[in-house]
């Protein structure tokens, strides 16, 4: 079969209960379902092939129905910081990155994955590349955790320990403009027998799709940033087209109304751009909007790339905002760029192997 008419369902993103249900109608007892789970999920082997405790005939039997493979690593780069970055590539065409960011804060290591949600982006900020990717899609739960998985056996293979333990969802896309595929991924990271991950440690970033903001607090305790960008209607309609729709009062009291878990703040992301957005007037508005919420704000100077009319600010404007943040009590840090030198920071993915898609 052509692989980009491969119709089969990719079970990497089926839940532990679903495996259980699916193996039953295929007449198989449910404990295959829970193996299966095992095998894909726990031991992260690559395919139902070589998950040698189950029965030939049953891998077969599996196989001729269910795709069980992660997204083929089309190409990988690695940064002189550790940073590493992996271009991955659909049947179908379209290609997605994940970052994959090694970090020791606190004496312990923390790696951090930034997954994509969608090999492009519909929201349009005028300050992001993945913006300007014409053709795209939503990817598929199995597609999100097909990247986290390929990833963690890649850095296995390189050091045994190597793990990945916090997920961002910052790669490319508006996570909560594929609502359902994303979270049902997250609940299957969270799967206590297969990937485990804490809910602390799985990050969402929204640009801002406020009825999504609320849904997501009912329904997921995982960890919400909001990209905000502008402390005005006016500049962020103009560099964020998506606040026409909901401005920021709307985004401001989703957050005010939103159930956050014991001991947790939001992020605040801030793209700064050079005379827009970056004079010590905005600073004092972000603090006046952010009154009383618990927050840390990350303030990421713009990454420059080819599809942008911004520019940076300078390093100095930079620290007087962050000081101006501090001064009135506000937990705030400038996130220095990673991986910049395989254009893997923020807002600079879907870059140069991307020509098929934009
Ligand atoms: N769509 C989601 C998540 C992906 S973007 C969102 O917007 O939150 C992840 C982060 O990268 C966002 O905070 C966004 O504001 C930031 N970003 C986008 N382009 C950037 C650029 N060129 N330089 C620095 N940060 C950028
Ligand atoms: Fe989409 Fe986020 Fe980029 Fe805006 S910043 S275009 S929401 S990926």
């Amino acid at each position: 079969m052509r692989a980009d008419l491969d119709a089969r369902p990719n079970l990497l993103g089926f839940m532990a209960s679903e495996l259980e249900a699916l193996v039953k109608t295929l007449g198989q007892p449910s404990y295959r379902g829970r193996q299966l789970h095992h095998g894909l999920f726990h031991k992260l082997l690559p395919g139902v092939a070589a998950i040698s405790d189950l029965p030939k005939a049953f891998r077969e039997l599996v196989a001729a129905s269910f795709a069980t493979e992660t997204p083929s690593i089309h190409r990988q780069q690695i940064s002189q910081d550790g940073t590493r970055k992996y271009l991955f590539r659909a049947p179908d065409g379209v290609t997605f990155e994940a970052v994959y960011i090694p970090e020791v804060a606190k004496g312990r290591g923390t790696n951090t994955l930034c997954v994509s949600s969608q090999t492009g982006c519909s929201v349009g900020c005028k300050f992001c590349f993945t913006a300007s990717i014409k053709r795209w899609r939503n990817l598929m739960a199995a597609e999100i955790i097909g990247q986290i998985i390929a990833v963690q056996r890649d850095v296995t293979a390189i050091s045994a320990d190597a793990q990945v333990t916090n997920i961002v969802f910052m790669g490319m896309g508006e996570p909560l403009l594929n609502y359902a595929e994303v979270t049902r991924a997250a609940r299957i990271l969270m799967d206590p027998e297969g990937l485990s991950f804490a809910s602390r440690r799985i990050t969402i970033s929204t640009s801002g799709i406020v009825p999504r903001i609320y849904d997501l607090g009912r329904e997921l305790p995982v960890q919400l940033a909001i990209s905000l960008n502008a402390t005005t209607d006016e500049i962020r309609n103009e560099v964020m087209p998506i606040n026409k729709k909901w401005p920021l009062a709307a985004l401001i009291q989703a957050l005010r109304d939103y159930p956050l878990q014991p001991r947790r703040r939001f992020t605040i992301e801030y793209v700064m751009l050079r005379g827009k957005n970056d004079s010590l007037a905005d600073a004092n508005r972000l603090v006046r909007l952010l009154q009383g919420l618990p927050v840390k704000v990350n303030l990421l100077p713009l990454n420059g790339h080819e599809r942008t009319d911004y520019t940076s600010p300078t390093e100095a404007t930079v620290l007087a905002f962050e000081a101006e943040l501090r001064r009135a009590g506000m937990n705030a840090i400038i996130r220095t760029a990673r991986g910049r030198d395989i254009d893997a920071a923020c807002g600079q993915l879907g870059g140069a192997d991307h020509v098929q898609n934009g």
